[in-house]
């Protein structure tokens, strides 16, 4: 097992060298993030003692179960799944530095409230629907903007850029059309000048896209079943159910 996900790991990283090569990027400005939901704490050593800084969970009680294991291991944790406003605290307590999948204004205001109380801030990203499917998470690309706004008034909370999960097509020209929405809207944002707010982050692509997205300009590429294998759980159970 070991081997094997070393072997994926390295096949990945020359995957993510070889889009950033074809668009004249520099392989330093995207960062993997090893999506680990239903993958054993074991294993994630395995890919952090290799190199790997950055990880993403997608359901709290994953992260509450291999937090002791992980602990004594460098590393950052981010959340990328779909987060009910009273898991919030658990969040927190886990050290999770930043919530990428903010799609929605209450959640970010109970988020505030309780960093408020607790005298901390964190990072956030906001996730849109890119793909127009029911079955995501994320705001509506036409709502994201008004979104932005109002969470960049919530002082706890930075905002460091946008998270979207590409529309599953075998069509890559439609994969890309997602990618360049986000990037869009990202422009759109900055152009407008609002207050601390500087969206540097695009976390897109994943084991099927990643290309794609490097090309449309993604920071962050979320990396699972091309690392460790496949899940038993389909990706619906993540991502159209809530949290369990
Ligand atoms: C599972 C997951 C990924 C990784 O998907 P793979 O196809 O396994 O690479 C990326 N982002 C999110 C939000 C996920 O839930």
């Amino acid at each position: 097992m070991s081997e094997q996900i070393l072997h994926n790991l390295k096949i990945i990283l020359q995957r993510i060298e070889d889009a950033c090569l074809k668009s004249n990027r520099n392989p330093n400005e995207v960062r993997l993030l090893l999506a680990t939901k239903t993958v054993s704490a074991e294993n994630i050593k395995i890919a952090i003692a290799s190199g790997q800084t950055l990880i993403g969970e997608n359901k709290v009680q994953e992260i509450k179960e291999k937090y002791e294991d992980l602990k004594s291991v460098l590393h950052e944790n981010h959340f990328i799944g779909h987060l009910q406003t009273n898991k919030i605290k658990d969040i927190l307590k886990y050290n999770v530095s930043c919530v990428q999948s903010v799609d929605r204004l209450d959640l970010a205001e109970k988020l505030h409230q309780r960093l408020v109380s607790e005298n901390k801030t964190i990072e956030v990203m906001i996730q849109v629907n890119t793909s127009n499917e029911e079955s995501k998470f994320g705001v509506h690309p036409d709502e994201a903007i008004e979104l932005i706004q109002q969470v960049a008034q919530l002082k706890t909370l930075k905002i460091t850029g946008l998270m979207t999960i590409g529309l599953f097509s075998a069509e890559t020209e439609k994969v890309r059309k997602c990618f360049q929405l986000l990037k869009s809207i990202q422009e759109k944002a900055n152009s407008l000048k609002i207050p601390n707010l500087n969206l540097k982050e695009l976390s897109m692509g994943m084991s099927g896209d990643l290309e794609t997205a490097i090309e449309e300009g993604a920071t962050i590429v979320r990396v699972g079943t091309a690392i460790f294998g496949q899940r038993i759980h389909p990706d619906s159970y993540y991502w159209n159910e809530g949290e369990k």
